[in-house]
This record gives structure tokens, sequence and C-alpha cells, in this order.
């Protein structure tokens, strides 16, 4: 039942407010039933779009057709030694618009959902729920979500990006593969890889990613794509947009521990690999269907389990990030498409991690397993 109510005082009285509306705020809003509620969220969609890329099912294929800017049944990662291309029928990686997904969810949001557009102000928690303003208004509301960016560890691993969305001179070659690592650039910083997802054969995304604590000169970045570009004999037609990104694979500490947090505030960033999507629709479809049913409890994103895997990956990267191109090489060799697709979804089967666990450098996992 829908509560909303205007209080005496000019208060508006919601059931559910959602701060910020990015994938999971946006997400959860669009999937409300028979609430009163508000998404407030400061930014267009174009002022923060970007690529979401995952490994989508058959499903999911479908689901976001409309806002997917290319996918790709194969991949590939590439180290100085060796070359593994992934192929599979089951996923596709996927490379959303996030502009395309967020604002075809801003206009199927369902009846007494409505977004505002505008930063949420003087939050006051109060139980569950709590009172704020936005664009100049006064509301309160039974439950709050926030999902505003936590903040990051200072000296904690991040994954950390420059790209391009460029237009290329002449065609390139294999458009129908997506480079996901390819290991052949400057280690001395930490764990380094120049990322491609072509559009098409004339165009293409290339991003200079960096797993490590601390982050580059734009230029850095800029210098390691622009010598790849040129191994590949591939010459820039024309600059179309710039992406870059931080994104935390360490601790993180929510804006205001006293809210419910949801997204990646709410620890839903995979700490070994910096992707959130899968995980942020899985936990906001469970979420949504628990308010259907009066259960207002954010599910954990990512399992106990999965999260010690991780925390033990990230700590070998932080001992000895030398190792990561082999780790990550030697990971793809173990699995086939389908089984590294589950693996970087987290849903490796028992025989996934066994493969990976066999193929890994022993002592140095060994050595902070026991440390952690
Ligand atoms: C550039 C980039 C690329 C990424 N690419 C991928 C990828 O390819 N695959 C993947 O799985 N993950 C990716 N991630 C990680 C993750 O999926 C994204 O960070 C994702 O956007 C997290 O969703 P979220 O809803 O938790 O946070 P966000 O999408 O960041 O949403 C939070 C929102 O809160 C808003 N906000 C801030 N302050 C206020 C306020 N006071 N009031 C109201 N709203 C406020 C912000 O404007 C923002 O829109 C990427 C992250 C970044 C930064």
């Amino acid at each position: 039942m829908s509560t909303r109510n205007k209080h005496s005082a000019g208060t508006t009285a919601l059931d559910i407010a959602i701060i910020g509306g990015g994938s999971a705020g946006i997400s959860l809003a669009t999937k409300l039933k028979n609430r009163s509620a508000v998404v407030i969220e400061p930014r267009t969609p174009t002022e923060r779009d970007c690529s979401w890329a995952l490994w989508a099912n058959p499903a999911q294929q479908q689901q976001f057709a409309s806002s997917t800017r290319g996918s790709w049944q194969q991949w590939r990662l590439i180290d100085h030694h060796s070359e593994v291309l992934h192929q599979t029928d089951q996923y596709r990686y996927t490379s959303l618009s996030s502009a395309d997904y967020i604002t075809q969810c801003e206009n199927q949001l369902p009846e007494g959902v409505d977004l505002i557009r505008a930063p949420a102000e003087d939050i006051a928690p109060e139980g569950n729920g709590g009172l704020f303003s936005a664009a100049g208004k006064h509301y309160s509301a039974s439950q709050l979500y926030d999902s505003r960016p936590p903040a990051m560890a200072e000296q904690g691993l991040k994954q950390h990006f420059v790209g391009w969305e460029i237009r290329t001179k002449s065609p390139i070659s294999d458009p129908q593969i997506a480079t996901l690592m390819d290991f052949r650039v400057d280690q001395s910083r930490g764990l380094h890889f120049i990322y491609v997802l072509p559009f098409s054969d004339r165009q293409l995304l290339i991003e200079s990613t960096m797993i490590s604590t601390q982050l580059e000169d734009r230029d850095w970045y800029l210098q390691a794509m622009i010598e790849w570009l040129e191994t590949q004999n591939i010459e820039i037609e024309e600059t179309l947009r710039e992406e870059t990104g931080v994104i935390p694979m360490d601790a993180i500490t929510p804006v205001d521990s006293n809210i419910a947090c949801i997204g990646a505030a709410s620890g839903a960033v995979r700490l070994s690999s910096g992707y959130a999507f899968t995980g942020i629709q899985a936990q906001i479809a469970k979420l949504a269907r628990g308010i259907s049913a009066g259960d207002f409890t954010v599910p954990a994103p990512i399992s106990p389990g999965l999260i010690r895997m991780d925390r033990i990956f990230n700590a070998v990267l932080m001992a000895q990030p030398e190792l990561g191109p082999s780790i990550m090489m030697r990971t793809a060799k173990a699995l086939n498409g389908d089984g590294f697709a589950r693996f970087m979804l987290g849903s490796a089967t028992i025989a996934d991690w066994a493969r990976v666990i066999l193929a890994m450098p022993k002592m140095p996992f060994l050595k902070q397993v026991w440390r952690l």
C-alpha cells in the first residue's frame, strides 16, 4: 500500500527513499511495487556515461539488448609469452552504455515512484528511515537506502584506468574479439594491462588499466595506450570520448553507516576484479522481492567465502605485483570460456575452483592464506 501524504509542516512522507540513482539505486526504483518512493540523483545519465561490462547469459542478453553497445562471444588475454582465446555459446561479454541503461530505467519508473534530479541534503537517519531535503523540499521516509559512492582506503588496492573511445583510420583486425587484458605494457608500477572493446572494425574503446594502490598521472595511462596502438598499427582518426575510473578493491567506508547501503556502498564490487554490475543486479532483484513481501533487509551482495578468496588473491597481488600477469594467464588457461565467465561472475563450480587452484603458484598463496 502506498502511503504518500503531506505532513502539515510541509514534509512529504514516503515509504522508501533511495539516495543515488546509479546502477543500484535506479534498478531498485524500477522494481518497487505499490510503494510511495523517490530516487534522488543530482546528475543526468549522460553526465556519468561509461561502459558497464558483464558476462551476460541469454536472459540478460535480451534484458539489456537496448542498452548494449557491443557483445563478444570471444575474448582474449595476452602476455609476452602466450595468448589465451576463449569462446563461449552460453555467455557474451557485453558492454552496456550506462547512460542508456539508466535513461531507460528512469523512463520506466512505476506509478508512485518519482525521480528528483538534485542531491539529497540534510539527511537525518531515524531507525530504518529518516528525514532529508532535496530540491528545496522536505521529505520523511520509513525506509532509506543509500547508494552514494563509499570512501576508499587511501592505501588500499584500487583498479584505476583512463580510456578513449576512438574511431580508427582503417579497419582493425579481429573486431569480433574483446581483449580483456594485454599485459605487454609497463609493469613497473603495479599490475597493468590494456583493455580493448571493438564496437565495430573502425570504433573501439581502449583503456589503460592499473591494479595498484597509487593513482598515476593521466599522461602515464595515455602513453601506454598510444604505445599499444602503435604496436598494433592502429591509427586514430578521431577520439570520441574519454572515460576514467577508480574502483575500490579493498575495504570501503559508507558515507553514513546508519543508513542501509545498496550497490558498491554495500560491498558489491568484486575485490579481485572490480566487476560489480551482475552482483548489483542480483542484490537488487532479491531486495525488491523482499520489499514486496515486507522484508526491507538488504541482501549481502557477495558471499563471505568468495570475499575471503578475493582477499587472498589481492594479498598476493599486494605482496608480489609482478606475479599478476602470470596468475591471470594461468587462470585463463586453466578454464574454458564458460568456466572463465563463471569464475569472473563469482559463480564458479567446484571443478572450476579446483582447476584454478591447481594452476596457481602455491607458495605465494599459501603465505597469504596463513597470514590472513
Ligand atoms: C568508470 C567506471 C566503470 C565501471 N565499469 C564497470 C564494468 O564494466 N563492469 C562492472 O561490473 N562494474 C564496473 N564498475 C563498477 C560498478 O559497477 C559501478 O561503480 C557502479 O556504478 C556501482 O553502482 P552503484 O549504484 O553502487 O553506484 P553509482 O552507480 O556510482 O551510483 C551512485 C550515485 O549516487 C549519486 N550521488 C552522490 N551523492 C549524492 C547525493 N548527495 N544525493 C543523491 N545522489 C548522490 C551519484 O551521482 C551516483 O549516480 C565501474 C565503475 C566505474 C567508476
